[in-house]
């Protein structure tokens, strides 16, 4: 019974699956199939029962079955393709009946001339232009064949009646013989008409659901699949993880590269994305559009699973990309989330995980699980934060404190301004928390140079040949009139610019051939120092270092924090300060906690280090007294040296 059924709609359907084809579509070919089918099969019994009844029965099916033919002509048309059925109907079922005619010897009865002639019509509906020439070659013939009889000429009625019964077997054979070739025309047509629909059906849906510039799945696709898989996964019980993806800086390199450059870097991100994921049938890549990428991947039992994936897709782009004959090193931000425990439906999941993107970009984490209870705090206290941070400047809650930088002999050179903030409200916030959201917001444009200004009022008293670095961040650098208003501050305070070190990450210089870029040149025109911080990680390009007049690097202390324990860590750094080298950078390491990691860095021929070892960031008065110091030391050693301060110098 099931297989009876199974029979059936496999051949009402024509074998489509429901989906395939555009439902307009399948419910045509229903249509036309139940009906063709019906309609033959009523034609056969008539025909085996009654031989005249057939022969009326068959001219019913034939008819029906031709005018069944211009509906499939008609699906046809919906589907611009309207080249089909007729010609392969007709010709069959011409060829049949005329060799039918010619064994049983001739007409048995004129009128059974239409019973030709019918179905021939039909294919002229049908569109078949060569079936209106089989309608004249057939009318003319029976026109001939009756009329040659009426006038008594020639052997017409061949058949003499004591054959009558042969002859009306043959009749019968022959209607057979119609029904099974109209069949066989319509099966014929039929699946060459499904073939064609689900030819264009599959590419109509591929181009509307393609994104143009990748050729990956669009925001619409992606939403369809994402639906299904969820609906599958809610059956069978399982889980589905969901990665959003979203390019870091994309719309400054966009911007300063061209849209040229920017489509081609999304292209090779889709296509190293797709490499990557290929050998699973499982993990799916969309675009949602402009940088935002997604990853479905279906039968993933809990996140750790999609963690694991998104940290395979963060390191395919640690490798730069030749982009206009740059180097570009482009890093993402991935938010995870997993069905069914961070989202229910399908909204809900993405909105987890495009959360989770956010969290992962505002902490340059690369990626993060949504976790609803500490994200939706985190989102409530950066709304606190951001209010409080608006305010902090005027309300003087914010101060900067100074980390010693110490030669590799141990010997001062000079501190890093390290921004705080004391929060009436939230406590001592870390800079990793309120610089990011102070860069959102532009925040940081005020709030950095008014840590300028305390650095080079510091500097001021600074014992001569000790540096204050000072962190620029790229929103600073960004704005115009960033290099008039360093060094109005330099003049104003009355330092020496060759004192001052500008501290800035290898994310604000990529892509920066512009105003930033001439203003790095100009500052360092004047004398001003500049160094690259957290290098080693991302974003690491040797051609920009070549392109700017970086005097030094700051080896991460994501490097250094490991290097006591891994051999990998330690190779690592290895290579990072002999590139550096190389490059005849000077080389400060960062982060350095205990004698050992001091001891090794030291013998890789770091030229300075800073660290807790060294000395933790200090107030500035206290940093001061440690500088004059640090003078004193160096005074009593050299012996014959004077101690000249800063100010003593300026004033001689
Ligand atoms: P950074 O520029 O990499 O600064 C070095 C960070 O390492 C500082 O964290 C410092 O306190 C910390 N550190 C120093 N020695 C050690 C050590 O031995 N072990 C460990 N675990 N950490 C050490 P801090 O002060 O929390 O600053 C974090 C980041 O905030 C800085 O990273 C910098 O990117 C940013 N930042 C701080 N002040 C400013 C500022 O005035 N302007 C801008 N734009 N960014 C700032
Ligand atoms: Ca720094
Ligand atoms: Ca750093």
């Amino acid at each position: 019974m099931r297989t009876l059924r199974a029979l059936w709609t496999n051949l009402r359907d024509s074998g489509l699956e429901p989906g395939s084809v555009p439902p307009v579509a399948l419910e045509r070919i229903r249509v036309v199939n139940t009906a063709t089918l019906s309609i033959i099969g009523i034609g056969v019994l008539a025909v085996l029962q009654y031989a005249w009844m057939g022969l009326v029965a068959m001219v019913l099916v034939v008819a029906g079955a031709q005018l069944l033919g211009v509906l499939n002509v008609v699906v046809l048309r919906q589907t611009r393709d309207p080249a089909l059925a007729g010609h392969a109907a007709t010709t069959l079922l011409f060829v049949v009946l005329l060799a039918s005619n010619v064994v049983s010897g001739g007409f048995y009865d004129p009128n059974f001339g239409w019973f030709y002639v019918l179905p021939l019509l039909g294919a002229v509906l049908n569109g078949s232009r060569g079936g209106w020439l089989w309608t004249l070659v057939v009318l003319g013939t029976t026109l001939g064949f009756w009329g040659a009889r009426e006038l008594g000429l020639g052997p017409v009625d061949r058949v003499p009646a004591e054959q009558h019964a042969v002859q009306s077997l043959f009749n019968r054979l022959s209607a057979v013989g119609a029904v099974a070739a109209v069949a066989a025309a319509f099966v014929a047509a039929n699946r060459r008409t499904q073939e064609e629909l689900r030819r264009s059906a599959v590419s109509a849906q591929r181009k509307a659901s393609e994104d143009g510039l990748t050729g990956l799945p669009n925001r619409a696709a992606f939403r369809q699949s994402l639906r299904r898989s969820l609906a599958s996964a809610r059956r069978r019980g399982a889980g589905v993880g969901l990665l959003f993806i979203d390019l870091d800086g994309f719309k400054r390199i966009n911007d300063s590269l061209g849209h040229a450059v920017g489509d081609q870097l999304l292209r090779e991100v889709a296509a190293r994305f797709e490499a990557e994921l290929r050998d699973s049938d499982l993990f799916a890549v969309s675009r949602l559009g402009g940088d935002e990428f997604t990853v479905l991947l279906d039968d993933v039992a809990d996140a750790s699973g999609s963690v694991r994936v998104a940290e395979r897709l963060l390191a395919v782009l640690t490798l730069p990309m030749l982009l206009a004959g740059r180097e570009i090193v482009v890093r993402a931000s991935i938010g995870v989330a997993q069905y069914p425990a961070d989202g229910e439906d399908a909204t809900a999941l993405l909105r987890a995980a495009d959360h989770a993107m956010y969290h992962a970009k505002r902490q340059h984490r690369g990626w993060a699980r949504w976790d609803a209870a500490s994200m939706e705090s985190a989102d409530r206290t950066s709304l606190q934060l951001e209010g409080g941070l608006r305010r902090a400047l005027q309300r003087n809650e914010m101060t900067v404190v100074y980390q010693p930088i110490v030669s590799a002999a141990g010997e001062l050179t000079g501190f890093e301004a390290l921004l705080r903030w004391a929060s009436p409200e939230l406590g001592p916030v870390a800079p990793d928390v309120f610089i990011p959201l102070a860069e959102e917001t532009g925040l940081i444009v005020p709030i950095g140079q008014w840590v300028l200004e305390q650095s080079l009022a510091l500097l001021r008293e600074l014992p001569s040949g000790l540096r204050i670095a000072v962190n620029i961040s790229p929103q600073q650098l960004q704005r115009p009139g960033f290099l008039e208003r360093v060094s109005a501050s330099i003049a104003s305070a009355g330092v020496s610019p060759d004192e001052l070190e500008l501290e800035i990450t290898q994310r604000a210089i990529v892509g920066e051939e512009g105003p930033a870029g001439r203003a790095l040149s100009e500052l360092a025109a004047l004398g001003v120092s500049l160094a690259l911080d957290d290098f080693g990680t991302g974003f690491s390009s040797l051609s920009y270092l070549r392109r700017f007049p970086i005097d030094r690097v700051k080896i991460d202390r994501s490097f250094v924090a490991d290097i006591e324990g891994e051999l990998d860590a330690r190779g690592l750094a290895s290579a990072v300060v002999a590139l550096a080298r190389e490059l005849n950078l000077g080389v400060v390491a960062e982060g350095v906690e205990t004698p050992g990691q001091r001891a090794f860095l030291t013998r890789l021929g770091c030229d300075e280090l800073q660290g807790w070892l060294l000395g933790r960031p200090m107030p500035s008065a206290q940093a001061l007294v440690l500088a004059l110091e640090a003078q004193r030391k160096r005074g009593s050693r050299d012996n014959a040296s004077m101690a000249v301060t800063k100010r003593s110098a300026i004033n001689s």
